[in-house]
C-alpha cells in the first residue's frame, strides 16, 4: 500500500478489510499522518511500516511500542524511512500486488520500481503514469507487470473495452473513449467570481470526496486533463480518438464507443471503493461495500460540452498530450506547484492556470530517454515554477 493514509489508502483498506480470507497487508507507506498509520498498523499487522522521512518513522515506532504493551499489538512490524525504503517494499519478493496511491510525482518512483519487478500494480496515482509516459509503459511491457487501473474513469474504459486494446484501439473495434467528468464545484459558477473562490469551496466537490490536490484539479479540470493523458497511454489510444464530455451525476465512470455504434458505459455510485475492489479481485468480482445504485433516485443523466473558457487546464493538458515527452512532465510538474500555491493560499484559482502557461512557453523541447531525463525535465519545470510565484507575490 503506496500511500494508506489517503483518501485512497483508506478505501482501499476498506476494500481489504472485507476479505481477511484473500488479502494480507505486506507493507503500509505514509508521509505524515503518524496517528493514522499506527491505527492501520495494529488494524493489519503488516510486516513493514515506511515513512517518507526518518524523525515520523521514529515516532511510529515509539506509538507502536507503546500500543505492544496492551492487547493489539504489531509486534513483527518493522518501521523503515526514505525513498528507498518505499522503492523496496514496492518490489519485495512476498509482495503480488501493489496500491499505487501517493499523490503527485513523489509516487514515481515507488511505481516505478513496482513495475520493474513485474507486480500487478493497481494504479491510482496517475501523476507517475503522466510524468512517465511512453518510458512507464515500455517498462510495464518489457519486466510483464499488470497494469490495472483505478481511476474510475479509467478502470470503467477498462471495464467496457475488449481485452486486446493493446494492439491499438480499430483492430479491437473501437471508434472512441468517452471520458467523463463531473465538471466539479465551479462548473456554473460565474466566470468573474472564480479568481476570488477559496481552497475550501475549491475542495468541496459535488459528487466525490477526495485528497486536497486531486480536488483543485477536479475544479480546475486538470484532472481531466492528466485524466486524458493517462486514457491516451493506458489504451494506446491517439488524443483525437478521446472525448471529454462533462456529466454531472458522477453515475457514468466513462464509455467506450464502438465502430459499429454501440456505446458501452461502466456506471455506479461515486465511491472509488467500486473501482478499487475491481481492480483488486480482477478477473473476479468481490464485494466493495457500496450501496447498489438507485437509477430511478438518480433520475436523470446530463451531458454537456466542456467549456475551455472556464477550464483552460484542459486545453493545456491537451496540449501537452499532443507534444508528448517532455510537455506533459512539465505541465505536471508545474501544476503541483501552482495547486500547493493556491492551497496555501499564495496565488488565486486563476493564477494556477496562468503560472503553468508560463512555465510551458519558457520551456525547451527536450528528448527524453529515461528517468533521468524525466527527473531533468521536472526540477526544471518546478523551478521555473517557483520562479513565476516570486513574481506573482512581488
Ligand atoms: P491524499 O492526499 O488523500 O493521499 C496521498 C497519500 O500519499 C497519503 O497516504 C500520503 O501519506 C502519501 N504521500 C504524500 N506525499 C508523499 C510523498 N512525498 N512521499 C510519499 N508519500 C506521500 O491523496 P488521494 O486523494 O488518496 O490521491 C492519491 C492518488 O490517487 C493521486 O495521484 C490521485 O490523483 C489519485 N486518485 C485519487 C482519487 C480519489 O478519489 N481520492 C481518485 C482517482 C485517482
Ligand atoms: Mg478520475
Amino acid at each position: 500500500m503506496l500511500g494508506s493514509t489517503g483518501s485512497i489508502g483508506v478505501s482501499t483498506l476498506d476494500v481489504v478489510a472485507r476479505h481477511p480470507e484473500r488479502f494480507h497487508v505486506v507493507a503500509l507507506t505514509a508521509h505524515s499522518n503518524v496517528e493514522r498509520v499506527v491505527e492501520q498498523a495494529i488494524q493489519f499487522q503488516p510486516r513493514y511500516v515506511v515513512m517518507v522521512d526518518a524523525k515520523r518513522a521514529q515516532q511510529v515506532r515509539e506509538r507502536l511500542a507503546a500500543r505492544a504493551l496492551g492487547v493489539n499489538m504489531a509486534k513483527n512490524t518493522e518501521v523503515l524511512s526514505g525513498v528507498d525504503a518505499l522503492c523496496e517494499v514496492a518490489a519485495l519478493p512476498e509482495v503480488d500486488v501493489v496500491m499505487a496511491a501517493i499523490v503527485g510525482a513523489a509516487g514515481l518512483l515507488p511505481t516505478l520500481s513496482a513495475v520493474r519487478a513485474g507486480k500487478r500494480i493497481l494504479l491510482a496515482n496517475k501523476e507517475s503514469l503522466v510524468m512517465g509516459g511512453e518510458f512507464f509503459m515500455r517498462a510495464v511491457q518489457e519486466s510483464g507487470a499488470e497494469l490495472l487501473p483505478v481511476d474510475s474513469e479509467h478502470n470503467a474504459i477498462f471495464q467496457c473495452m475488449p481485452a486486446k486494446v493493446q494492439t491499438g484501439l480499430e483492430n479491437a473495434g473501437v471508434a472512441r473513449i468517452l471520458l467523463t467528468g463531473s465538471g466539479g464545484p465551479f462548473r456554473n459558477t460565474p466566470l468573474a467570481q472564480l479568481p476570488a473562490v477559496t481552497p475550501a469551496q475549491a475542495c468541496a466537490h459535488p459528487n466525490w470526496s477526495m485528497g486536497r490536490k486531486i480536488s483543485v484539479d477536479s475544479a480546475t479540470m486538470m484532472n481531466k486533463g492528466l485524466e486524458f493523458i493517462e486514457a491516451c497511454l493506458l489504451f494506446n489510444a491517439r488524443p483525437d480518438q478521446v472525448e471529454v464530455v462533462v456529466h454531472p451525476q458522477s453515475v457514468i465512470h466513462s464509455m467506450v464507443e464502438y465502430l459499429d455504434g454501440s456505446v458501452l458505459a461502466q456506471m455506479g455510485n461515486p465511491d472509488m471503493r467500486t473501482p478499487i475492489a475491481h481492480a483488486l479481485g480482477w478477473p473476479e468480482r468481490i464485494r466493495s461495500g457500496v450501496p447498489l445504485l438507485d437509477l430511478i433516485k438518480v433520475a436523470q443523466l446530463h451531458f454537456e460540452a466542456p467549456d475551455e473558457a472556464r477550464f483552460p487546464c484542459l486545453r493545456q493538458a491537451k496540449s501537452a498530450a499532443l507534444v508528448g515527452g517532455w510537455a506533459p512532465i512539465a505541465l505536471n510538474a508545474a501544476n503541483e506547484v501552482a495547486v500547493d500555491a493556491f492551497l496555501n493560499e499564495k496565488i488565486r484559482f486563476t493564477d494556477i492556470a496562468n503560472l503553468i502557461d508560463g512555465v510551458l512557453q519558457g520551456m525547451t523541447a527536450s528528448t527524453i530517454e529515461g528517468i533521468e531525463c524525466i527527473l531533468a525535465v521536472d526540477q526544471e519545470a518546478r523551478r521555473s515554477a517557483c520562479q513565476a510565484l516570486e513574481r506573482l507575490r512581488r
